[in-house]
């Protein structure tokens, strides 16, 4: 197989993969644009898509930008019929750059300025998300263009993020909303909820479609207009020190918990850290090393305040590893590049003895990675580098199964 390596200057050279082994790959793309690097597969972005939409038939997938938002991944998934999530102007401008129609979005940030209405609208998204009574009267200067989902909350302490906690009503403050929103004139499309991120139990999905089902029932017998779409959210799970049911398994009691819904509701998703977790591979390199206190401590040029900032922000643990590991491992510290205590990566790993300008590897760490990396004490954030992003045309031949 041919595949076209992208960099920052879209210049591109052809290398067939097929005489290239992972490590000789990741030489090559050290070789030309130094470390660190995050490298972005295309082709995972593609699998992780077809994976969930075969586990979720009849669910419309909304990719929600934040996890990763990168034009490759946009692209990718735009080739792929996938619609989108957003949630900020920046990210409007995003997709709008990448060609996507407008009709294939919704705008899920449950608080918004005028601004961001304004802007998401101009663009032609007109599907917003509302949780309270203060956001839901800001539509009423937008009641001719805007449909509404109103967001309740389920809350979940053992999901990674619970994003419960933050935005969401209750079922009687919904239907309180759908009252109001009735009187206003302003149209109610339906239901969302966000179950909480990395949710590895599906039942906390099941329980919330069990709840808004209970909401669409109650809506038609107060005789308000007929809800007719619910979003299930993001969250679905990715393995990553230790396994996770996997996907078809675990989707099977959400399809059945929404096969209660009639054919005319239409259900979507905003999936994020499934789509774009497993496809990034970061690599870093030694820039020293010294002994303490019986441990040796390797400083990489990737850190907490780079791609490794979902140790932080996203309570990320990452399998990381040194790219070659013959020789005898010994306790090690992986430690990132700024002079701030904190910034250390791995505190017990057994690594083989390192030399200075060797590489360290890290899976899974397409989400919430370099989304949130800072560019703290004047350290660059890792170049991205894509793979396997084909054009519409070249897109047309056959992929080779990963
Ligand atoms: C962050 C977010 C998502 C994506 O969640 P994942 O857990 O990454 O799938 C989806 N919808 C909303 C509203 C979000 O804030």
């Amino acid at each position: 197989m041919t595949i076209s390596i992208f960099d920052a200057s879209h210049e591109n050279a052809s290398i067939n993969l097929s005489d290239l082994s992972e490590v000789e790959l990741i030489e090559l793309l050290v070789k030309r644009h130094g470390a660190p690097l995050m490298i972005l597969d295309c082709d995972i972005i593609r699998r992780q898509y077809r994976e969930l939409q075969n586990a979720l038939p009849d669910v419309t997938l909304h990719y929600a930008l934040k996890p990763l938002p990168h034009p490759a991944v946009v692209k990718t998934l735009l080739d792929e019929g996938a619609s989108f999530d957003l949630a900020t102007s920046g990210e409007v401008e995003l997709v709008r750059e990448c060609g996507v129609p407008a009709e294939a979005t919704i705008h899920t940030h449950p608080i918004k300025r005028d601004r961001d209405i304004r802007d998401a609208l101009e663009y032609g998204c007109n599907v917003f998300v509302v949780d309270s009574l203060n956001e839901l009267e800001k539509f009423r200067a937008y009641k001719d263009e805007a449909e509404i989902l109103i967001r309740l909350s389920f809350r979940n302490a053992d999901a990674v993020a619970d994003l419960s906690k933050k935005f969401g009503c209750n079922p009687a403050t919904a239907i309180e909303l759908i009252k109001q929103a009735f009187d206003w004139g302003i149209r109610i499309k339906g239901l969302s909820f966000h179950v909480g991120s990395q949710t590895t139990d599906p039942q906390k999905y099941v329980h919330a479609i069990e709840s808004c089902h209970a909401v669409f029932e109650q809506v038609i017998e107060l005789g308000l207009p007929v809800l007719s779409m619910l979003d299930i959210g993001g969250g679905f799970p990715v393995s990553y020190m230790e396994d996770v049911t996997p996907i078809r398994d675990f989707c099977n009691p959400i399809r059945r918990a929404l096969a209660a819904f009639p054919e005319t509701v239409r259900i979507i998703a905003e999936p994020g850290r499934f789509i774009c977790a497993p496809a990034v591979t970061s690599v870093a390199s030694v820039m020293g090393q010294a002994e303490r206190e019986g441990k040796i401590w390797y400083y990489l040029d990737d850190g907490i305040y780079g791609s490794f900032s979902g140790i932080m922000f996203d309570h990320g643990q990452y399998p990381v590893d040194a790219m070659y590991w013959d020789g005898e491992r010994q306790p090690s510290v992986l430690a990132g590049p700024t002079c701030d205590s904190i910034d250390v990566i791995a505190e017990d790993i057994m690594l083989p003895k390192l030399a200075n300008g060797d590489l360290i590897i890290g899976r899974m760490m397409g989400a919430y990675t370099s989304a949130t990396a800072t560019d703290f004490n004047f350290f660059k954030r890792a170049e991205i580098v894509v793979l396997n992003e084909y054009s519409a045309e070249q897109y047309a031949e056959p992929l080779i199964a990963g």
